[in-house]
Protein backbone atom coordinates (compact mmCIF):
# COMPACT_ATOMS: atom_id res chain seq x y z
CA UNK A 1 0.00 0.00 0.00
CA UNK A 2 1.41 3.53 -0.91
CA UNK A 3 1.56 6.04 1.84
CA UNK A 4 -1.26 8.31 2.49
CA UNK A 5 -3.46 5.69 1.45
CA UNK A 6 -6.36 6.35 4.43
CA UNK A 7 -6.78 9.71 2.04
CA UNK A 8 -6.58 7.61 -1.42
CA UNK A 9 -9.10 5.69 0.30
CA UNK A 10 -10.71 8.02 1.56
CA UNK A 11 -10.96 10.06 -1.65
CA UNK A 12 -12.15 6.80 -3.21
CA UNK A 13 -14.83 5.79 -0.70
CA UNK A 14 -16.76 10.24 -0.87
CA UNK A 15 -15.69 9.94 -4.64
CA UNK A 16 -17.52 6.52 -5.25
CA UNK A 17 -20.48 7.99 -2.95
CA UNK A 18 -20.83 11.13 -4.80
CA UNK A 19 -20.65 9.05 -8.10
CA UNK A 20 -23.54 7.47 -7.09
CA UNK A 21 -25.26 10.27 -6.07
CA UNK A 22 -24.97 12.19 -9.48
CA UNK A 23 -26.07 8.89 -11.31
CA UNK A 24 -29.29 9.35 -8.75
CA UNK A 25 -29.88 12.86 -10.20
CA UNK A 26 -29.40 11.70 -13.82
CA UNK A 27 -31.36 8.72 -13.18
CA UNK A 28 -33.94 10.69 -11.40
CA UNK A 29 -34.30 13.24 -13.74
CA UNK A 30 -34.79 11.25 -16.71
CA UNK A 31 -37.81 9.36 -15.14
CA UNK A 32 -38.89 12.36 -13.64
CA UNK A 33 -39.01 13.96 -16.93
CA UNK A 34 -40.49 11.34 -18.87
CA UNK A 35 -43.31 10.87 -16.92
CA UNK A 36 -43.80 15.15 -16.48
CA UNK A 37 -44.29 14.84 -20.29
CA UNK A 38 -46.93 11.85 -19.89
CA UNK A 39 -48.66 14.40 -17.44
CA UNK A 40 -48.13 16.99 -19.60
CA UNK A 41 -49.58 15.39 -23.00
CA UNK A 42 -52.96 14.42 -20.71
CA UNK A 43 -53.07 17.42 -19.26
CA UNK A 44 -52.33 19.93 -22.16
CA UNK A 45 -53.86 17.45 -25.01
CA UNK A 46 -56.04 14.33 -24.09
CA UNK A 47 -58.65 15.72 -21.04
CA UNK A 48 -59.09 18.97 -22.62
CA UNK A 49 -59.88 17.23 -26.44
CA UNK A 50 -62.28 14.66 -24.30
CA UNK A 51 -63.28 17.54 -23.02
CA UNK A 52 -64.46 19.34 -26.03
CA UNK A 53 -65.98 16.17 -27.11
CA UNK A 54 -68.04 15.91 -24.26
CA UNK A 55 -68.97 19.45 -25.03
CA UNK A 56 -69.65 19.10 -28.70
CA UNK A 57 -71.95 16.33 -27.91
CA UNK A 58 -74.12 18.66 -25.68
CA UNK A 59 -74.59 20.49 -28.37
CA UNK A 60 -75.04 18.28 -31.14
CA UNK A 61 -77.27 16.54 -28.60
CA UNK A 62 -79.41 19.91 -28.59
CA UNK A 63 -79.33 19.99 -32.05
CA UNK A 64 -80.91 17.09 -32.17
CA UNK A 65 -83.62 17.51 -29.57
CA UNK A 66 -84.40 20.74 -31.53
CA UNK A 67 -85.13 19.35 -35.04
CA UNK A 68 -87.07 16.48 -33.46
CA UNK A 69 -89.56 18.77 -31.25
CA UNK A 70 -89.94 20.96 -34.54
CA UNK A 71 -90.92 17.84 -36.54
CA UNK A 72 -93.43 17.37 -33.66
CA UNK A 73 -94.43 20.94 -33.44
CA UNK A 74 -93.49 21.41 -29.98
CA UNK A 75 -91.95 24.91 -30.56
CA UNK A 76 -92.72 28.47 -32.11
CA UNK A 77 -90.48 29.35 -35.16
CA UNK A 78 -88.84 32.16 -33.24
CA UNK A 79 -87.70 30.00 -30.66
CA UNK A 80 -86.64 27.77 -33.01
CA UNK A 81 -85.03 30.14 -35.55
CA UNK A 82 -82.98 31.98 -33.17
CA UNK A 83 -81.68 28.79 -31.17
CA UNK A 84 -80.76 27.48 -34.29
CA UNK A 85 -78.98 30.45 -35.28
CA UNK A 86 -76.89 30.60 -32.42
CA UNK A 87 -75.87 27.27 -32.46
CA UNK A 88 -74.87 26.98 -36.25
CA UNK A 89 -73.19 30.31 -36.34
CA UNK A 90 -71.44 30.54 -33.54
CA UNK A 91 -71.31 27.49 -31.53
CA UNK A 92 -71.09 24.71 -33.81
CA UNK A 93 -68.09 26.42 -36.49
CA UNK A 94 -66.23 26.85 -32.92
CA UNK A 95 -66.31 22.85 -32.78
CA UNK A 96 -65.71 22.48 -35.93
CA UNK A 97 -62.38 25.09 -35.85
CA UNK A 98 -61.50 22.88 -32.56
CA UNK A 99 -61.81 19.16 -34.44
CA UNK A 100 -59.92 20.54 -37.39
CA UNK A 101 -57.09 21.68 -35.69
CA UNK A 102 -57.06 18.53 -33.65
CA UNK A 103 -57.23 16.87 -37.26
CA UNK A 104 -53.88 19.04 -37.98
CA UNK A 105 -52.17 18.00 -34.59
CA UNK A 106 -52.34 14.05 -35.63
CA UNK A 107 -50.05 12.47 -37.62
CA UNK A 108 -51.10 11.43 -41.48
CA UNK A 109 -52.45 8.07 -40.99
CA UNK A 110 -53.85 8.26 -38.01
CA UNK A 111 -57.59 7.02 -38.07
CA UNK A 112 -59.04 9.42 -35.96
CA UNK A 113 -58.62 11.87 -38.50
CA UNK A 114 -60.92 10.38 -40.79
CA UNK A 115 -63.42 10.31 -37.98
CA UNK A 116 -62.64 13.79 -37.64
CA UNK A 117 -62.99 15.01 -41.16
CA UNK A 118 -66.29 12.71 -41.03
CA UNK A 119 -67.60 14.99 -38.04
CA UNK A 120 -66.36 18.47 -39.66
CA UNK A 121 -68.60 16.98 -43.27
CA UNK A 122 -71.57 16.24 -41.45
CA UNK A 123 -71.31 19.58 -39.50
CA UNK A 124 -71.30 21.33 -42.24
CA UNK A 125 -74.11 19.37 -43.88
CA UNK A 126 -76.36 20.31 -40.71
CA UNK A 127 -75.36 23.77 -40.94
CA UNK A 128 -76.01 24.42 -44.38
CA UNK A 129 -79.91 22.10 -43.80
CA UNK A 130 -80.57 24.82 -40.88
CA UNK A 131 -79.67 27.51 -43.10
CA UNK A 132 -82.09 26.37 -45.25
CA UNK A 133 -84.97 25.85 -43.00
CA UNK A 134 -84.77 29.08 -41.10
CA UNK A 135 -84.58 31.02 -44.69
CA UNK A 136 -87.85 29.13 -45.54
CA UNK A 137 -89.10 29.95 -42.08
CA UNK A 138 -88.59 33.82 -42.60
CA UNK A 139 -89.70 33.71 -46.48
CA UNK A 140 -93.75 32.42 -45.08
CA UNK A 141 -96.27 34.89 -46.03
CA UNK A 142 -99.82 32.95 -47.02
CA UNK A 143 -102.07 29.86 -45.66
CA UNK A 144 -100.96 27.95 -48.67
CA UNK A 145 -97.30 28.66 -48.84
CA UNK A 146 -96.99 27.77 -44.82
CA UNK A 147 -98.60 24.40 -45.51
CA UNK A 148 -95.95 24.03 -48.15
CA UNK A 149 -92.93 25.11 -45.90
CA UNK A 150 -94.37 23.24 -43.62
CA UNK A 151 -94.18 20.05 -45.22
CA UNK A 152 -90.42 20.70 -46.36
CA UNK A 153 -88.96 22.07 -42.80
CA UNK A 154 -90.40 18.89 -41.29
CA UNK A 155 -88.63 16.75 -43.82
CA UNK A 156 -85.31 18.84 -43.11
CA UNK A 157 -85.80 18.37 -39.79
CA UNK A 158 -85.91 14.77 -39.91
CA UNK A 159 -82.79 14.69 -42.20
CA UNK A 160 -81.38 16.94 -39.60
CA UNK A 161 -81.74 14.49 -36.27
CA UNK A 162 -80.53 12.19 -38.32
CA UNK A 163 -77.16 13.94 -39.38
CA UNK A 164 -77.02 15.02 -35.71
CA UNK A 165 -77.19 10.91 -34.99
CA UNK A 166 -74.53 10.27 -37.08
CA UNK A 167 -72.23 13.08 -35.64
CA UNK A 168 -72.81 11.51 -32.34
CA UNK A 169 -72.05 8.23 -33.58
CA UNK A 170 -68.86 9.91 -34.94
CA UNK A 171 -68.15 11.67 -31.99
CA UNK A 172 -68.46 8.73 -29.40
CA UNK A 173 -65.91 6.74 -31.58
CA UNK A 174 -63.68 9.87 -31.54
CA UNK A 175 -63.91 10.02 -27.80
CA UNK A 176 -63.63 6.57 -27.31
CA UNK A 177 -60.42 6.77 -29.12
CA UNK A 178 -59.28 9.31 -26.70
CA UNK A 179 -60.38 7.36 -23.92
CA UNK A 180 -58.31 4.71 -24.76
CA UNK A 181 -55.16 7.04 -24.79
CA UNK A 182 -56.38 8.57 -21.33
CA UNK A 183 -55.69 4.84 -20.44
CA UNK A 184 -52.72 3.77 -21.85
CA UNK A 185 -51.46 7.60 -20.56
CA UNK A 186 -52.68 6.67 -17.12
CA UNK A 187 -50.97 3.21 -16.51
CA UNK A 188 -48.07 4.48 -18.03
CA UNK A 189 -47.43 7.45 -15.74
CA UNK A 190 -48.65 5.00 -12.94
CA UNK A 191 -45.79 2.69 -14.41
CA UNK A 192 -43.14 5.85 -14.91
CA UNK A 193 -43.61 6.92 -11.28
CA UNK A 194 -43.36 3.32 -10.03
CA UNK A 195 -39.96 3.28 -11.62
CA UNK A 196 -39.18 6.38 -10.19
CA UNK A 197 -39.46 5.57 -6.92
CA UNK A 198 -37.60 2.21 -7.66
CA UNK A 199 -34.82 4.37 -8.86
CA UNK A 200 -34.94 6.15 -5.71
CA UNK A 201 -34.89 3.41 -3.29
CA UNK A 202 -32.37 1.69 -5.34
CA UNK A 203 -29.97 3.97 -5.06
CA UNK A 204 -30.91 5.16 -1.91
CA UNK A 205 -29.92 1.54 -0.43
CA UNK A 206 -27.09 1.56 -2.33
CA UNK A 207 -25.31 4.84 -1.01
CA UNK A 208 -27.06 3.41 2.67
CA UNK A 209 -24.82 0.42 1.72
CA UNK A 210 -22.18 2.67 0.82
CA UNK A 211 -22.15 5.01 3.77
CA UNK A 212 -22.54 2.40 6.11
CA UNK A 213 -19.32 0.74 4.25
CA UNK A 214 -17.23 4.27 4.37
CA UNK A 215 -18.18 4.51 8.05
CA UNK A 216 -16.41 1.44 8.96
CA UNK A 217 -13.71 2.08 6.95
CA UNK A 218 -13.12 5.70 8.58
CA UNK A 219 -13.77 3.26 11.48
CA UNK A 220 -11.28 0.15 10.86
CA UNK A 221 -8.62 2.04 9.48
CA UNK A 222 -9.01 5.45 11.25
CA UNK A 223 -10.70 5.69 14.16
CA UNK A 224 -9.22 2.26 15.66
CA UNK A 225 -5.61 3.06 15.29
CA UNK A 226 -6.27 6.26 16.69
CA UNK A 227 -8.21 4.90 19.95
CA UNK A 228 -4.98 2.16 20.19
CA UNK A 229 -2.92 5.11 20.30
CA UNK A 230 -4.78 7.16 22.57
CA UNK A 231 -4.72 4.45 25.29
CA UNK A 232 -0.86 3.47 24.84
CA UNK A 233 -0.36 7.49 25.32
CA UNK A 234 -2.55 7.00 28.16
CA UNK A 235 0.34 4.22 29.28
CA UNK A 236 2.58 5.98 28.67
CA UNK A 237 2.05 8.43 30.45
CA UNK A 238 1.50 6.44 33.87
CA UNK A 239 4.82 5.35 33.41
CA UNK A 240 4.34 2.09 31.53
CA UNK A 241 6.83 1.88 28.54
CA UNK A 242 5.81 -1.37 27.39
CA UNK A 243 3.28 -0.12 24.83
CA UNK A 244 4.20 -0.63 21.20
CA UNK A 245 1.16 0.01 19.09
CA UNK A 246 0.66 -2.69 16.28
CA UNK A 247 1.49 -0.90 12.84
CA UNK A 248 0.62 -2.51 9.67
CA UNK A 249 0.73 -1.19 6.03
CA UNK A 250 2.45 1.94 5.64
CA UNK A 251 -0.23 4.63 5.25
CA UNK A 252 -0.09 7.81 7.61
CA UNK A 253 -1.38 6.46 10.84
CA UNK A 254 1.14 3.32 10.50
CA UNK A 255 3.59 6.02 10.34
CA UNK A 256 2.80 7.83 13.10
CA UNK A 257 2.36 4.52 15.35
CA UNK A 258 6.01 3.71 14.09
CA UNK A 259 6.94 6.89 15.60
CA UNK A 260 5.14 6.47 18.83
CA UNK A 261 7.25 2.86 19.32
CA UNK A 262 10.26 5.23 18.44
CA UNK A 263 9.61 7.31 21.21
CA UNK A 264 8.30 4.84 24.02
CA UNK A 265 11.76 3.17 22.94
CA UNK A 266 13.81 6.07 23.68
CA UNK A 267 11.76 7.06 26.34
CA UNK A 268 12.35 3.86 28.35
CA UNK A 269 15.83 3.95 27.21
CA UNK A 270 16.50 7.36 28.74
CA UNK A 271 14.19 6.78 31.74
CA UNK A 272 16.58 3.40 32.36
CA UNK A 273 19.46 5.62 32.77
CA UNK A 274 18.32 8.36 34.52
CA UNK A 275 16.67 5.84 37.46
CA UNK A 276 20.19 4.21 37.28
CA UNK A 277 21.55 7.51 38.32
CA UNK A 278 19.07 8.48 40.45
CA UNK A 279 20.10 4.89 42.00
CA UNK A 280 23.54 5.88 41.78
CA UNK A 281 23.08 9.11 43.47
CA UNK A 282 20.73 7.45 46.43
CA UNK A 283 23.32 5.20 46.80
CA UNK A 284 25.98 7.63 47.07
CA UNK A 285 24.48 9.68 49.41
CA UNK A 286 23.30 6.51 51.52
CA UNK A 287 27.36 5.66 51.52
CA UNK A 288 28.63 9.57 52.14
CA UNK A 289 26.01 10.23 55.12
CA UNK A 290 26.73 6.74 56.52
CA UNK A 291 30.37 7.14 56.38
CA UNK A 292 29.78 10.61 57.56
CA UNK A 293 28.09 9.27 60.85
CA UNK A 294 31.37 7.76 62.45
CA UNK A 295 33.85 10.80 62.31
CA UNK A 296 31.06 12.94 63.40
CA UNK A 297 30.31 10.82 66.37
CA UNK A 298 34.19 10.78 67.38
CA UNK A 299 33.56 14.35 67.06
CA UNK A 300 31.17 14.80 68.85
CA UNK A 301 32.03 12.62 71.82
CA UNK A 302 35.82 14.23 72.26
CA UNK A 303 33.82 17.71 71.79
CA UNK A 304 31.68 16.55 75.22
CA UNK A 305 34.79 14.88 77.07
CA UNK A 306 36.52 18.35 76.48
CA UNK A 307 33.52 20.55 77.33
CA UNK A 308 33.57 18.41 80.24
CA UNK A 309 36.68 18.23 81.20
CA UNK A 310 37.65 21.90 80.35
CA UNK A 311 36.88 24.05 83.39
CA UNK A 312 34.94 27.38 82.29
CA UNK A 313 36.78 29.42 84.94
CA UNK A 314 40.06 28.36 83.41
CA UNK A 315 39.59 30.33 80.02
CA UNK A 316 36.43 31.55 79.32
CA UNK A 317 36.52 32.40 75.22
CA UNK A 318 38.05 28.78 74.95
CA UNK A 319 35.39 26.92 76.80
CA UNK A 320 32.50 29.22 74.67
CA UNK A 321 34.12 28.12 71.40
CA UNK A 322 34.27 24.59 72.38
CA UNK A 323 30.73 24.26 73.08
CA UNK A 324 29.76 26.00 69.47
CA UNK A 325 31.99 23.29 68.13
CA UNK A 326 30.09 20.52 70.08
CA UNK A 327 26.78 22.49 68.67
CA UNK A 328 28.11 22.80 65.42
CA UNK A 329 28.74 18.99 65.61
CA UNK A 330 25.03 17.88 66.94
CA UNK A 331 23.34 20.02 64.53
CA UNK A 332 25.45 17.95 61.69
CA UNK A 333 24.99 14.83 63.28
CA UNK A 334 21.46 15.57 62.85
CA UNK A 335 21.85 16.78 59.01
CA UNK A 336 23.51 14.14 57.91
CA UNK A 337 21.28 11.50 60.05
CA UNK A 338 18.33 13.06 58.18
CA UNK A 339 20.01 12.41 55.03
CA UNK A 340 20.28 9.04 55.62
CA UNK A 341 16.68 8.42 56.10
CA UNK A 342 16.45 10.22 53.24
CA UNK A 343 18.42 7.84 51.60
CA UNK A 344 16.37 5.02 53.28
CA UNK A 345 13.11 5.76 52.81
CA UNK A 346 11.53 2.85 50.29
CA UNK A 347 14.23 0.53 50.26
CA UNK A 348 12.14 -1.50 51.86
CA UNK A 349 9.25 -1.84 49.65
CA UNK A 350 6.37 -4.12 50.76
CA UNK A 351 3.00 -2.93 50.24
CA UNK A 352 0.57 -3.32 52.88
CA UNK A 353 -3.58 -2.53 53.61
CA UNK A 354 -2.46 0.62 56.02
CA UNK A 355 -5.48 1.98 58.56
CA UNK A 356 -5.23 5.68 58.09
CA UNK A 357 -6.69 6.23 61.48
CA UNK A 358 -4.84 3.73 63.31
CA UNK A 359 -1.53 5.36 61.73
CA UNK A 360 -2.50 8.51 63.07
CA UNK A 361 -3.36 7.40 66.41
CA UNK A 362 0.28 5.76 66.49
CA UNK A 363 1.49 9.12 65.35
CA UNK A 364 -0.42 11.17 68.03
CA UNK A 365 1.05 8.31 70.65
CA UNK A 366 4.55 9.87 69.92
CA UNK A 367 3.93 13.46 69.80
CA UNK A 368 1.67 13.18 73.13
CA UNK A 369 4.03 15.24 75.30
CA UNK A 370 4.55 18.12 72.31
CA UNK A 371 0.37 17.76 72.03
CA UNK A 372 0.01 17.97 75.61
CA UNK A 373 2.83 21.06 75.39
CA UNK A 374 1.56 23.15 73.25
CA UNK A 375 -2.17 22.33 73.99
CA UNK A 376 -2.67 21.17 70.18
CA UNK A 377 -6.43 20.65 69.21
CA UNK A 378 -5.62 17.44 66.81
CA UNK A 379 -9.48 16.91 64.77
CA UNK A 380 -9.54 13.70 62.83
CA UNK A 381 -11.79 12.76 59.86
CA UNK A 382 -12.98 9.53 58.68
CA UNK A 383 -9.69 8.23 56.84
CA UNK A 384 -9.50 5.54 54.90
CA UNK A 385 -7.62 2.19 54.31
CA UNK A 386 -5.27 2.20 51.85
CA UNK A 387 -2.53 0.59 50.08
CA UNK A 388 0.70 1.42 50.86
CA UNK A 389 4.65 1.78 52.64
CA UNK A 390 3.16 1.60 56.58
CA UNK A 391 6.72 2.89 57.96
CA UNK A 392 6.58 5.88 55.16
CA UNK A 393 3.03 7.04 55.51
CA UNK A 394 3.61 7.24 59.45
CA UNK A 395 6.68 9.16 58.74
CA UNK A 396 4.59 11.29 55.81
CA UNK A 397 1.85 12.12 58.92
CA UNK A 398 4.20 12.62 62.07
CA UNK A 399 6.26 15.33 59.65
CA UNK A 400 3.27 17.11 59.03
CA UNK A 401 1.41 17.24 62.07
CA UNK A 402 4.77 18.22 64.22
CA UNK A 403 5.47 20.67 61.45
CA UNK A 404 1.92 22.28 61.74
CA UNK A 405 2.47 22.56 66.06
CA UNK A 406 6.27 23.77 64.89
CA UNK A 407 5.25 26.84 63.05
CA UNK A 408 1.96 27.69 65.22
CA UNK A 409 1.40 30.69 65.64
CA UNK A 410 2.56 32.61 69.27
CA UNK A 411 -0.46 34.41 70.48
CA UNK A 412 -3.46 30.84 69.70
CA UNK A 413 -3.00 27.11 70.35
CA UNK A 414 -2.54 24.54 67.19
CA UNK A 415 -5.48 23.19 65.76
CA UNK A 416 -4.99 20.81 63.28
CA UNK A 417 -7.57 19.58 61.15
CA UNK A 418 -7.09 16.03 59.08
CA UNK A 419 -9.07 14.71 56.85
CA UNK A 420 -9.22 12.39 53.06
CA UNK A 421 -12.09 12.58 50.20
CA UNK A 422 -12.11 10.20 47.40
CA UNK A 423 -11.60 11.51 43.84
CA UNK A 424 -10.73 9.79 40.73
CA UNK A 425 -8.06 7.63 40.75
CA UNK A 426 -6.71 8.81 43.91
CA UNK A 427 -7.23 9.52 47.74
CA UNK A 428 -6.90 12.93 48.16
CA UNK A 429 -5.57 14.06 51.94
CA UNK A 430 -5.40 17.40 53.55
CA UNK A 431 -3.50 18.60 57.21
CA UNK A 432 -4.37 21.75 57.63
CA UNK A 433 -3.49 24.20 60.44
CA UNK A 434 -3.88 27.45 62.08
CA UNK A 435 -0.32 28.43 62.38
CA UNK A 436 2.01 31.50 61.04
CA UNK A 437 1.32 30.11 57.45
CA UNK A 438 3.72 30.86 54.25
CA UNK A 439 4.42 33.15 51.92
CA UNK A 440 3.30 32.35 47.94
CA UNK A 441 5.91 32.89 46.61
CA UNK A 442 7.78 29.65 49.08
CA UNK A 443 5.31 27.43 48.43
CA UNK A 444 7.12 25.46 46.10
CA UNK A 445 10.93 25.73 47.19
CA UNK A 446 9.83 24.30 50.56
CA UNK A 447 9.65 21.06 49.21
CA UNK A 448 13.40 20.70 48.65
CA UNK A 449 16.08 19.36 50.56
CA UNK A 450 17.49 21.65 53.04
CA UNK A 451 15.27 24.08 52.57
CA UNK A 452 14.20 26.00 55.50
CA UNK A 453 12.18 30.09 55.91
CA UNK A 454 13.52 30.41 59.11
CA UNK A 455 17.02 30.28 60.88
CA UNK A 456 17.91 27.95 64.05
CA UNK A 457 17.32 30.92 66.82
CA UNK A 458 13.59 30.93 65.61
CA UNK A 459 12.40 27.63 64.94
CA UNK A 460 14.62 24.47 65.09
CA UNK A 461 15.14 21.98 61.99
CA UNK A 462 17.05 20.03 59.43
CA UNK A 463 15.05 21.25 56.10
CA UNK A 464 14.57 17.89 55.20
CA UNK A 465 10.78 17.02 56.81
CA UNK A 466 9.21 18.22 53.45
CA UNK A 467 11.70 16.69 51.33
CA UNK A 468 10.99 13.08 53.11
CA UNK A 469 7.05 13.81 52.53
CA UNK A 470 7.81 14.65 49.04
CA UNK A 471 9.46 11.28 48.61
CA UNK A 472 7.00 9.87 50.37
CA UNK A 473 3.75 10.53 47.96
CA UNK A 474 5.40 9.69 45.06
CA UNK A 475 6.39 6.56 46.22
CA UNK A 476 2.67 5.92 45.87
CA UNK A 477 2.08 7.84 42.70
CA UNK A 478 0.92 11.08 44.40
CA UNK A 479 1.60 14.55 44.83
CA UNK A 480 2.02 17.33 47.25
CA UNK A 481 1.55 20.49 47.33
CA UNK A 482 0.47 23.44 50.21
CA UNK A 483 -2.29 26.26 50.07
CA UNK A 484 -1.76 28.83 52.32
CA UNK A 485 -2.63 32.46 54.29
CA UNK A 486 0.48 34.06 55.92
CA UNK A 487 -0.60 34.77 59.73
CA UNK A 488 -4.08 32.66 59.16
CA UNK A 489 -2.52 28.62 58.58
CA UNK A 490 -1.41 25.94 55.83
CA UNK A 491 -3.16 23.25 54.38
CA UNK A 492 -0.81 20.84 53.16
CA UNK A 493 -2.61 18.78 50.28
CA UNK A 494 -1.47 15.45 49.04
CA UNK A 495 -2.76 12.57 46.74
CA UNK A 496 -1.85 8.62 46.87
CA UNK A 497 -2.81 6.62 44.10
CA UNK A 498 -5.95 4.04 44.76
CA UNK A 499 -4.68 1.21 42.53
CA UNK A 500 -1.42 0.51 43.68
P1 LIG B 1 12.04 21.94 58.97
O1 LIG B 1 10.70 21.69 59.56
O2 LIG B 1 13.07 21.00 59.48
O3 LIG B 1 12.43 23.34 58.91
P2 LIG B 1 10.70 21.10 56.59
O4 LIG B 1 11.22 20.55 55.32
O5 LIG B 1 9.77 20.25 57.37
O6 LIG B 1 11.93 21.53 57.44
O7 LIG B 1 9.96 22.46 56.27
C1 LIG B 1 10.56 23.36 55.40
C2 LIG B 1 10.07 24.75 55.73
O8 LIG B 1 8.70 24.89 55.38
C3 LIG B 1 10.07 25.07 57.18
O9 LIG B 1 11.34 25.53 57.58
C4 LIG B 1 9.00 26.12 57.31
O10 LIG B 1 9.53 27.38 57.02
C5 LIG B 1 8.03 25.75 56.27
N1 LIG B 1 6.88 25.01 56.83
C6 LIG B 1 6.72 23.70 56.85
N2 LIG B 1 5.54 23.36 57.43
C7 LIG B 1 4.95 24.50 57.78
C8 LIG B 1 3.72 24.87 58.40
N3 LIG B 1 2.85 23.94 58.80
N4 LIG B 1 3.43 26.17 58.60
C9 LIG B 1 4.29 27.11 58.21
N5 LIG B 1 5.47 26.86 57.61
C10 LIG B 1 5.81 25.58 57.40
Amino acid sequence: MVIGSIRNRLLLGFGTLIFVLLINIVLTQIASRESTATYEELRTEIVPTITMLDEYREVNKELFLLSLNKVFGRQSDEQYTNRMKAITEVVLPHFKTKVFLLTQSLPPNDKKIKISENIIKLSNRSITIVKEINNLLLTRVDYDNTQRIGQVTQKANLDLSDLTQQIDNNLSLLQKEYNTRYDAHQTALSKELHNLSGIIFLIGIIGILLGLGIASGIINSIVRPINALQTSALQLSNGNFDVMVKTKGKDELSLLGHSFNNMAESLQKNFEEIKRKNKELEQFVYIASHDLQEPLRTLSSFTSLLEKEYPIEKDENSSTYVRFINEATKRMSRLVKGLLDYSRIGSTKELSEVDCNTLIMGVEDDLALTIGDTETILTIGNLPTIKGYTTELRLLFQNLISNAIKFRAKNRSPHISISAEIIPGFWKFSVKDNGIGIENQFHERIFAIFQRLHNQSEYKGTGIGLAHCRKVVEMHGGKIWVESIPTVGSTFYFTISNKQ
